[in-house]
């Protein structure tokens, strides 16, 4: 049977008690459980689902697809169309390759990084998360912060001493690692809004501090724009804080919630990538049909006049009916957000960093997420994770979601 009844760890409502759901359908923004419960779903399969689930132009363009065959194991055009499309919307990006998870592209993208800069150390931030391979598991957030893993048994040693972690937001922490291995750093990855400890924005000037040290030090710097490419903006936290990085990666809203991800850069760099360069990455399955084609439509949907503007203003009223609802409550706590990104921390104090994070009362977030579930609202599984509102909400969701929150707050008081 399957490992603790789930194929990703936070699925298990393990930090938040509760059996895990058992979904059978989904539409708009509602998910239906296998005993025809609604929930109003902000979770929206972590961030994939930005335009609602089963969105009409969306399905109809995969079944189509579907009829003329599923996976060819040679290249199509939709490739070139999605590639073209997501150059197009990231200002840092020239070439792209398709994987088939986030965890892949952050893999090949440190890849490249490393063999760009012949050097091997990378640093990444506490509570960031970037997938689960080897070097990405230490101080992790994510499932790592939600099941209180810090480091994984099986990645060996010499694997995990060339990742360098610093706290979020931290920008002198990553100039004194720099200090202590110069020459050393390959890359600095960081989300461009962190999203995996809850969310945390970047502070002003920390992104543009990481860009102007990178460069000085001869480090390339990675953004991972997998929860935040699309999202915060449709040309990514790139484009919303005006940074241009070396490599990002992409992934979740790109597949409209098909397995597709993509790491990418501008030409010098990315033409180090096999067949074209040394640096090898592959897969079966990358740039697969069905996957480009939920791809292309779902960003088609995205560009449409006024789509991030309703869906902000949607994710704003939603922010402010939970920090009213804290407020009233007179509940210990503060609201995170940025853009179409949002987290109640059950903390003493704004949440800068990891550090920060974990000060929320994670037992009362556990009764908050039930309370929440028992009146048909499924919010993120654990207090280390963002609700996502997805284009799907209706204003009536939205309204029937802020007096839940209250009606829980009072609850918990
Ligand atoms: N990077 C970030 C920022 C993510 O949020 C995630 C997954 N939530 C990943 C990488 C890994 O993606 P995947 O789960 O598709 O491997």
């Amino acid at each position: 049977m399957l490992v603790g009844g789930v194929n990703s760890p936070v699925r298990s409502f393990r930090s938040v008690g509760g059996e895990p759901l058992i979904i059978e359908r989904a539409e708009g923004a509602h998910l239906y459980d296998a005993d025809g419960n609604a929930l109003i779903d902000f979770v929206g399969s972590w961030g994939a689902m930005i335009a609602g689930h089963a969105h009409p132009a969306v399905t109809a363009g995969v079944a189509e697809q579907a009829r003329r065959g599923t996976s060819y194991g040679v290249t199509n055009e939709l490739e070139i169309e999605l590639a073209e499309t997501i150059t197009a919307a990231l200002p840092s990006v020239e070439k792209i390759r398709f994987v088939s998870s986030g965890t892949e592209a952050t893999m090949s993208a440190v890849r490249v990084a490393r063999a760009f800069t012949k050097r091997d150390f990378i640093v990444k931030f506490e509570g960031c998360y970037h997938g689960h391979s080897d070097g990405f598991l230490s101080q992790a957030g994510s499932g790592l912060a939600t099941l209180g893993i810090a480091s994984s048994p099986g990645v060996p040693r010499g694997f995990a001493e060339l990742t360098l972690n610093a706290p979020y937001n931290g920008l002198a922490a990553v100039e004194k690692i720099f200090d202590a291995h110069p020459s050393e750093i390959a890359a600095v990855i960081v989300e461009p809004v962190a999203a995996n400890m809850g969310v945390v924005p970047p502070a002003p000037d920390f992104l543009e501090g990481l860009r102007e040290l990178t460069r000085k030090r001869g480090a390339l710097l990675i953004f991972d724009e997998v929860i935040t490419g699309f999202r915060v903006a449709y040309g990514g936290g790139q484009t919303l804080y005006g940074i241009q990085p070396d490599l990002t990666t992409v992934g979740k809203i790109i597949g409209g919630g098909l397995p597709v991800a993509a790491y990418g850069g501008s030409t010098e760099i990315m033409n180090l990538v096999a067949p074209l360069g040394p640096v090898y990455q592959a897969g079966t399955l990358s740039g697969n049909p069905l996957a480009m084609r939920a791809g292309i439509e779902t960003l088609k949907l995205l560009r449409a006049p006024g789509f991030y503007e309703t869906l902000n203003t949607k994710s704003e009223r939603l922010v402010k009916g939970l920090r009213e609802a804290l407020l009233e409550s007179g509940t210990a706590g503060t609201v995170s957000a940025v853009k179409s990104l949002a987290a109640l921390f059950f903390a003493p104090r704004p949440v800068r960093n990891y550090d920060d994070a974990k000060l929320a009362d994670t037992r009362r977030y556990a009764a908050f997420f039930s309370a929440m579930l028992d009146q048909g609202i499924l919010l993120a599984p654990s207090q280390f994770e963002a609700m996502f509102v997805s284009a799907a909400h209706s204003d009536e969701d939205i309204a029937r979601t802020i007096s839940a929150v209250r009606a829980s707050l009072k609850r918990l008081a």
